[in-house]
């Protein structure tokens, strides 16, 4: 059996790729510069994955920003404001994924989203009705020489036709179905390109295949290829799905003339099933996806096996893959020097899953499998017992019972009794909870853990911090205070190290976007709470002030979401474990005199499966209980407020309102407020706060411009469910515009209040 993968990580074992391109952003170095690391990091990738023996090796997986936006700039779709703007190359492709603000001009960069269920975001293409698509680039070919340079013929990566035009934003009348003919057309010239540049396959990822299809999506997608695949000289061609299965358009995907299909069988839960029941077609090879692209666990050949197994019944024709790109873990555990051998035994990064897909293979080959070396030691590593198993926790998580996720009473009598303990204006000002992470809160953190200062010296310095933002606070007026956030590097990190159960990496970076990277920690064994870990700051920070002090926390399904997750107990299994953790600490605050807690679930709908019909049973059923457990045993005077970093739930919004939280706040000022008419059209009974100003950008928004904003939620939410705060935390501000702002934002609340309530 062959073996092939659907991309690699771009960024560098070191992320030698980010820190040229910042510094090529700031002019320290010129895009030759930039370029010769770029290909420094090719050629390693490229002899790395030879050296592992893997068959077909991707080429054009390396990006300098993303693969949608290099797809953009190959189909000429390139907005004009970029063109314009009269830069090289490389810099419109720059100013398109980042902006421009210089002599040349002053643009914002494209719209970004979240690529299907991953944390990995995409630049959106826009098309506009005059968008002339054609092939522009010649990026896919330039590396698939540069790669026979070296003596490989490598695999082309693009994204397909499909999910380019789907993922496209069109800004125009015209709609995707109005491109079906230039795009075709400038697939069918690269596949001919590529045939006479000697190319054996072509992968066409297409992704939006796993989603949900109609008869129109299914039209499209036949009718863009039955253009381009006739004419394409000897080039074979891979029809690559990942992130799920492709249930909508099986058939339609057989009956076309690829020559390969790409199945993930990680996260595709039908699609051993859908070969079961329909076979699988004679002249096309099955790239199976066996081996998980996203999660950092070592693979269970015995199960790959039996997938194998079964496959094998039905075609003879099989490539071992990977799930989706391995884009999505780290690079290599070879620089994780901290990491015990206990752990990292059962840990695999790209560069071990290449080393996975020789075992599988040698495996398969072999006349006995099961008496193969690879075969062995992979039984012995899996049978081995687990460290982390915490029987108390896991028997609290079975004993849980209905009336464990309710709160009582009621929210509207909630509401009456908070109104009477709190008294607070209508429309009150408050933040979200972290103020400006300065660089001298960075530097102390730094001393801290490098042990350059003591623990006290710490403390003592967090504490200074607290003092001066609750003074910072009182002195702007608003009306609910925060501590500020200082002792925190990152909403999850930081909850991770006080909970049993986690382990934290040292290199495991995975690209987030562009040049930003993520280094998840991961959930190794159950979880609890080692101490509490938020309440010192709470209460000192509410000794200082008569207002109300909001206790701050992350949520259970964001702590999960981004974290690496195992596999070997349930997601939801995993959330309540962590419920338990948070309640504890919400029931510890409440216990010392912490009147309002925050829950932050700001990830909540990042992992909303990508099929509508798996949202009940394959996630809200537990996201929602998880999160309703934090707060269902605080006292009816106790207010829970809980944040959220979009407003994009418009399609969830009665499991939002089920939540049962107090009070929500979540970004608005960028999505032009139309969730406020859903609020309205559901009758949303949480009390709300939809930012007032957009946290991202370093601008100062007036007071009449709050203020208009204000009236315009006033006009759809009643004035006693609304509340006034910024769009998200404060940690990545600087004072100098996060102090007028939230002046501005307190005197247009004040204003507002006079003249309307
Ligand atoms: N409380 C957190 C903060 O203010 C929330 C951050 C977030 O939503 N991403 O920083
Ligand atoms: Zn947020």
């Amino acid at each position: 059996m062959n073996t092939s993968i659907i991309g690699y990580p771009r960024i560098g074992n070191l992320r030698e790729l980010k820190f040229a391109s910042e510094k090529y952003f700031r002019r320290e170095i010129t895009a030759e510069e930039l370029e010769k690391t770029a290909k420094e990091i090719r050629s390693y990738n490229l002899s790395l994955q030879k050296n592992s023996g893997l068959d077909l090796i991707p080429s054009n997986d390396f990006s300098f920003y993303d693969g949608m936006l290099d797809t953009a700039f190959l189909l000429n779709a390139v907005p004009a404001r970029y063109t314009f703007l009269g830069l090289s190359e490389l810099d419109t492709y720059f100013a398109a994924a980042r902006g421009y603000q210089g002599k040349n001009g002053d643009v914002k960069a494209l719209a970004m989203k979240k690529w299907y269920n991953t944390n990995y975001h995409y630049m959106v293409p826009e098309i506009d009705d005059d968008t002339d698509i054609r092939l522009a680039g010649t990026k896919p070919f330039d590396l698939f020489s540069e790669a026979l340079g070296s003596s490989v013929k490598t695999k082309p990566v693009i994204i397909g036709a499909y999910t380019f035009l789907k993922l496209a934003r069109y800004k125009g009348t015209k709609k995707a179905s109005d491109f079906i003919e230039q795009t075709a057309a400038a697939y069918s010239q690269l596949l001919k390109r590529f045939s006479e540049l000697g190319a054996e396959w072509v992968q066409l990822d297409e992704p939006s295949l796993v989603m949900d299809m109609n008869a129109a999506d299914i039209q499209l997608f036949s009718a863009l290829y039955e253009r381009i695949l006739p004419d394409r000289g000897a080039v074979k061609v891979l029809a690559q799905t990942y992130f799920g299965d492709v249930r909508d358009c099986f058939k339609e995907l057989c009956s076309l003339d690829f020559d390969g299909i790409g199945l993930d069988f990680v996260e595709g839960k039908k699609t051993l099933e859908l070969i079961n029941a329909n076979g699988f077609p004679k002249d096309k090879v099955l790239f199976a996806g066996v081996v998980n692209g996203k999660n950092i666990w070592r693979n269970n050949y015995a199960s790959t096996l039996l997938v194998i197994d079964e496959l094998k019944k039905h075609t003879t024709d099989i490539v071992l893959s990977t799930s989706c790109s391995l884009l999505h873990v780290p690079c290599t555990l070879a620089n994780e020097t901290k990491l015990a051998e206990s752990y990292k035994k059962h840990f695999a990064y790209a560069e071990e899953k290449l080393a996975e897909l020789a075992g599988l293979k040698k495996i398969t080959d072999s006349e006995y499998p099961l008496l193969t070396e690879e075969y062995r030691r992979n039984s012995a590593l899996h049978s081995e017992t687990r460290s982390g198993r915490n029987d108390a926790v896991r028997e609290k998580v079975t004993k849980l019972t209905d009336g464990d996720f309710v709160r009582f009473p009621d929210f509207s009598e909630r509401e009456r009794i908070q109104k009477e303990r709190f008294r607070l204006p209508v429309l009150p000002a408050t933040t979200i909870g972290s103020f400006p992470q300065t660089a001298d809160v960075k530097a102390k953190r730094k001393a801290f853990r490098s042990g350059e200062i003591s623990e006290s010296d710490y403390e003592f310095f967090i504490e200074k911090k607290i003092a001066e933002c609750v003074a910072l606070q009182e002195d702007i007026g608003l009306d609910v205070l925060v501590h500020g956030e200082f002792e925190r590097n990152d909403m999850v990190e930081y909850f991770g190290e006080c909970l049993d159960g986690y382990i934290f990496t040292e290199k495991a970076w995975v690209q987030s976007y562009g040049t930003r990277c993520v280094k998840p920690p991961v959930i190794w064994g159950d979880i609890s709470r080692a101490k509490p870990m938020t309440v010192k700051w709470s209460v000192y920070a509410q000794t200082l002030t008569d207002k109300p002090m909001k206790g701050m926390l992350t949520g259970p399904v964001t702590i999960l979401n981004w974290s690496f997750p195992r596999e070997d107990i349930s997601l939801r299994e995993s959330a309540l474990q962590i419920a338990l953790a948070i309640r504890e600490e919400v029931l510890d605050l409440e216990a010392n005199g912490i009147s309002i807690i925050q829950v932050d679930e700001a990830a909540l709908r990042e992992k909303l499966p990508l099929r509508k019909s798996d949202w009940r049973s394959d996630y809200l059923d537990w996201a929602i209980p998880a999160f309703r457990y934090v707060h269902s045993g605080v006292k009816p005077e106790t207010q829970i407020h809980t944040h959220m970093c979009y407003s994009e739930f418009a399609d969830i919004i009665r499991d939002i309102d089920d939540m049962d939280a107090d009070v929500i706040t979540f970004e608005a000022s960028r999505s032009d407020l139309t969730i406020l008419d859903v609020l309205k059209e559901n009758d949303f009974r949480t009390e709300v706060g939809p930012g007032v100003y957009d946290i991202h950008s370093p601008r100062v928004p007036s007071k009449e411009e709050i203020k208009a904003a204000i009236k315009k939620m006033l006009e759809r939410i009643p004035a006693k469910k609304l509340w006034i705060n910024p769009d998200c935390g404060l940690k990545t501000r600087g004072n100098e515009e996060t102090v007028p702002s939230l002046k501005n934002l307190v005197n247009a609340a004040i204003e507002v209040r006079n003249e309307n309530c």
